[in-house]
């Protein structure tokens, strides 16, 4: 882990583990585990699951398996698995042992599943799915017996056998576990615990042509690793009896805890993974790692940090309430983290050129500036020449007092160096500002003029010096707060969640900037060198985060 542990709030999963301690439940062991399906990116949401599980295990000198659930072989694959790996690295946690696969237990399952027939318990179904789907009643009708209830013991276990076997049709028939058509849960209604698939498996490869459900892998792979605590999404709450009906109906000595906690919402994105891999395959991103993505990779790429990722997730909590939350909660964490450990630079995003009459042409002075005002990260070495270059949005011909930046005859700070005052704009035959001639006081390195205003201090670059550089502002992929909800998410796309600014200038120290270093561009933003893309010689850097929260004051109607 990269950082010492810190104390985190406690929460009604952490009040069950104490008790459980206390209780000598388990023998005094804590495990958990993160079970993602291969089929698609790790996503915001997930991160919860990840801190929870992998923070519960850390702080309770505990283990935490990854294990990836890869019953369903058709959408898996192992760029996904790869891929959520480095995602879990990144993010600073560690799993115990090497990842774990459901697909490891497939033997063990099939044998659980006979156990379950030679029981009684489980019986081998013919119906078609719609008769199948019919006889299942709804929330206040009872469902029915299938007539294949009642199939006798051996009848049963011959069938499935020759399930296994590959004797049947896809689809022809099921495994389905013997409980109650007249539950009053659904989940309990006779479910379906194998499947006919001829499916390639990217483990099993051609092993099998029967799949286990969900539901009946689950809590069995859980047990057979030790899971003491099997902390899982509000919406399998209902599954809970199933969970148990399966451990406590085979030859296992272990029973783990399913405890449900509400999933993380963010508003102004999805988070459902068939939904994000839509954008992918549309090309209505770059990629799952497109910096506009909740992906952790698009977030990474983006540039949020790992640090602000787990202070968020810490700062959300865990509840069994389903709320959503607002995206500038993760952006603030993002801002507070950058703020304290992002070094400064200067980069100009709309260039301006403006002479200095009075600075000696050649002239280079190296002006000293820190690379961050509290924290001594040292310094940086600033090249002022006699033609530099500032925002266009810098200077107006005339404005009034609270315009804090350079207007005609006013004087302005260049941030770290002189001050300078504005002589003449010049302009093209369209009125357009080309250039702006300015000239500087010798004596104000440091120093404030005597008798004289300084309106405010505006970022510099010099011209000859400064290097070229993409600059990538993103903003939300998404004008809905909640995008997930219509049904039809394209129409909520905010076309101009990426602007690409082509013609900015950067200082000269930004020359060696290494992928994914990051940022304050004094008066801009929080901005990370692109990990694929920015090289020496071709710098590109994505705005991570604005300095203020624009979006709260939109929502506040100012
Ligand atoms: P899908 O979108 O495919 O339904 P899923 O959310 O089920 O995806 P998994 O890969 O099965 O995705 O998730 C792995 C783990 O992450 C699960 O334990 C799940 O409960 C948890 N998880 C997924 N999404 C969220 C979320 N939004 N908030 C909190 N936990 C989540
Ligand atoms: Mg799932």
């Amino acid at each position: 882990m990269s950082e010492p542990v810190k104390a985190v709030a406690t929460n009604f999963i952490r009040n069950i583990i104490n008790e459980d301690l206390k209780h000598g439940k388990n023998g005094g062991r804590v495990h958990t585990r993160f079970p993602p399906e291969p089929n698609g990116y790790l996503h915001i949401g997930h991160a919860k699951a990840i801190c929870l599980n992998f923070g519960i295990a850390r702080d309770y000198q505990g283990l935490c398996n990854l294990r990836f659930d890869d019953t369903n072989p058709a959408k898996e694959s192992e760029e996904f698995s790869r891929a959520i790996e480095e995602d879990l690295r990144w993010l600073g946690f560690e799993w115990h042992n090497t990842p774990y696969h459901a697909s490891d237990y497939f033997e063990q399952l099939y044998k659980f599943a006979e156990e379950l027939i030679e029981k009684g318990l489980a019986y081998v179904d013919e119906q078609d799915a719609d008769a199948m789907r019919a006889s299942r009643g709804t929330l206040t009708e009872p469902g029915t017996d299938s007539p294949y209830r009642d199939r006798p013991v051996a009848e049963n276990l011959d069938l499935f056998r020759r399930m296994r076997a590959g004797e049947f049709e896809d689809g022809s028939m099921v495994l389905r576990a013997r409980i109650d058509m007249a539950s009053s849960n659904l989940n309990m209604r006779d479910p379906v615990i194998y499947r006919i698939r001829r499916q390639h498996h990217i483990r099993t490869k051609d092993a099998w042509v029967i799949y286990p459900m969900y539901d009946f892998t689950h809590g069995i792979s859980d047990a057979l690793e030790g899971i003491t605590h099997s902390l899982c999404t509000l919406e399998f709450e209902d599954h809970r009896p199933l969970y148990n009906w399966f451990l406590d109906n085979i030859t296992i000595d272990c029973h783990p805890q399913q405890i449900e906690f509400a999933r993380l919402s963010l508003a102004y994105t999805i988070t459902s993974k068939r939904k994000l891999s839509q954008l992918v395959t549309e090309g209505l991103v770059s990629g799952w790692d497109d910096p506009r993505m909740p992906t952790l990779t698009g977030i990474r790429r983006r540039g949020f940090t790992p640090r602000a990722i787990r202070r968020f997730c810490d700062l959300i909590g865990v509840t069994k309430k389903n709320t959503v939350t607002d995206m500038s909660i993760l952006e603030d964490c993002v801002r507070q983290d950058l703020d304290a450990h992002a070094p400064r630079a200067m980069a100009v995003l709309d260039p301006v050129k403006v002479v200095i009459e009075n600075y000696p042409e050649g002239k280079v002075e190296m002006l000293e500036a820190p690379r961050h005002p509290k924290t001594d990260l040292g310094t940086r070495e600033l090249p002022m020449t006699r033609e530099i270059y500032i925002d266009r949005a810098d200077f107006r011909e005339s404005a009034n007092k609270k315009f804090k930046r350079m207007v005609l005859e006013g004087e302005v700070r260049l941030r770290n160096g002189y001050v300078i005052k504005c002589l003449q704009a010049i302009k093209d035959d369209e009125g357009n500002i080309t250039e702006l001639r300015c000239s500087y006081d010798p004596e104000t390195l440091g120093v404030n003029p005597e008798g004289r205003k300084v309106r405010g201090v505006i970022h510099w670059v010099s011209a000859s010096h400064s290097l070229p550089a993409q600059v990538r502002l993103y903003d939300r992929l998404f004008k809905e707060s909640n995008p997930g909800s219509l049904s039809d998410f394209h129409e909520a796309i905010n076309p101009e969640s990426l602007r690409i600014l082509d013609n900015c200038r950067v200082e000269a120290s930004l020359g060696e900037v290494q992928p994914e270093q990051q940022f304050q561009f004094e008066r801009e933003g929080y901005f990370c060198a692109d990990r694929h893309d920015c090289k020496p010689g071709h710098l590109v850097f994505n705005r991570s985060v604005s300095l203020r929260d624009s979006w709260a004051k939109l929502d506040q109607g100012a």
